[in-house]
């Protein structure tokens, strides 16, 4: 650049006027900013000098980025400006939509908003269900693919059926928990546990029983239908290895009938998971779901516990769910990813 050129980094403006903000580079390569504001009704322009970039945008806080359209962003500065309209609450505003598109052109807007609302949150909760581990080759129970397309569930996962049909029981959780052997979390389960690591979440619930979220390191993690891998006594509760289940061994205190620790249908769930979800969630301020159907209670009534704001995270469906405050469109592992990769360009850890 040659000296004293002024380079506009960013130029916005409203019905009144523009602005734009200008850099300057003399001989020694030192940086100067102004701000050169131009009034529409006389063609006027005010020019005001600024000691630094910080000091030139700071007229662009809270409210303001609403007040004025985005014009022109130079490269140069996306990443501040950027990371500067993600601190904010994401608001359903034509101009916000707009900084947005401009800060993040290669991003989708609704990624964006997400890796906003997680930088910008003190305590967030994410709840998964059986789409967050289709990716890891787990079917869930409700879409094509479906366990329960292949099985009754009233059938099998009852109480019922560890008294009077326990073979199949057993043979039908027997499968799954060897199947879990060879199963991993993916990329998604294991970016959860970075941001727990980094403060970034504060926990995962899970309708889930395959232990993955353990598996990938996340520690505070409510399993609200139990987990395939802790296996108990069904008559005295006493819990004992995988292998005697698979072996169909009986309980060593009482003779009872072995089972996986999951949640069966009509039974209550786990008082400790229950609970800490739920403070939890009521403490939060931002609740994100992720690949649930929601149709199962109690876990269903949770994301409306929360005063704080809402994201439904879902591969198949977009419009239903219209409580939540951001619906995003996609698969669980993809979606995180994403996110991963705008907070890391945002240099949020
Ligand atoms: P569900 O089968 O009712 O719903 C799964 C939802 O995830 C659907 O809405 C589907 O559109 C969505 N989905 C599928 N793949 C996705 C992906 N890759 N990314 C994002 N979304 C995706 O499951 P649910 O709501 O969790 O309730 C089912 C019950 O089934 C729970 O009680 C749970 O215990 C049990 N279950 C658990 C597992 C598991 O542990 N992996 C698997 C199947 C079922
Ligand atoms: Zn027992």
């Amino acid at each position: 650049m040659a000296n004293n050129t002024w380079e506009t980094l960013a130029a916005y403006g409203s019905e009144t006027g523009t602005i734009e903000i200008q850099e300057c580079r003399n001989k020694e390569g030192k940086e100067k900013y102004r701000r050169v504001i131009t009034y529409m009704e006389d063609n006027h322009k005010k020019k005001e000098e600024a000691g630094s970039l910080e000091e030139v945008f700071k007229s662009l806080e809270g409210q303001d980025w609403l007040l004025y359209f985005p014009l022109y962003v130079n490269p140069k500065v996306k990443k501040i400006l950027g990371a500067r309209l993600l601190q904010q609450p994401f608001k359903t505003h034509a101009a916000y939509e707009t900084w947005l598109q401009y800060c993040f052109q290669e991003e989708e807007t609704n990624i964006v908003k997400l890796a906003g609302a997680v930088a910008a949150s003190s305590k967030t909760v994410v709840l998964t269900g059986a789409g967050m581990s289709t990716e890891s080759n787990l079917p869930d129970f409700r879409s094509k693919a479906g366990w329960w397309q292949k099985i009754d569930p009233k059938s099998i996962a009852v109480p019922e059926a560890v008294e009077n049909n326990y073979s199949v029981f057993a043979d039908f959780y027997g499968e799954r928990i060897k199947a879990l052997e060879s199963t991993a979390p993916h990329a998604g389960h294991f970016i959860l546990a970075e941001w727990e690591k980094s403060s970034l979440i504060h926990s995962v619930a899970t309708q889930n029983v395959d232990g993955l979220h353990r598996k990938a390191g996340s520690r505070n993690v409510y399993e609200l239908h139990g987990a395939l891998d802790k296996v108990k006594c069904h008559r005295c509760g006493t819990e004992t290895e995988i292998d005697n289940f698979l072996q169909k061994k009986p309980c060593a205190s009482c003779s009872g009938r072995l089972r996986p620790g999951v949640v069966l249908f009509g039974e209550f769930l786990p008082e400790d998971a229950w609970n800490g979800a739920l403070k939890n969630i009521e403490e939060a301020d931002l609740v994100i779901v992720i690949g649930t159907s929601l149709e199962v209670y109690p876990v269903n009534q949770l994301p409306r516990m929360t005063d704080g704001r809402t994201i439904y995270v879902n591969a198949e469906t977009e419009s239903e769910h219209g409580s939540f405050d951001l619906l995003v469109k996609g698969k669980a592992k993809e979606v995180l990813e994403k996110v991963e990769v705008v907070l890391r360009n945002m240099s949020f850890y």
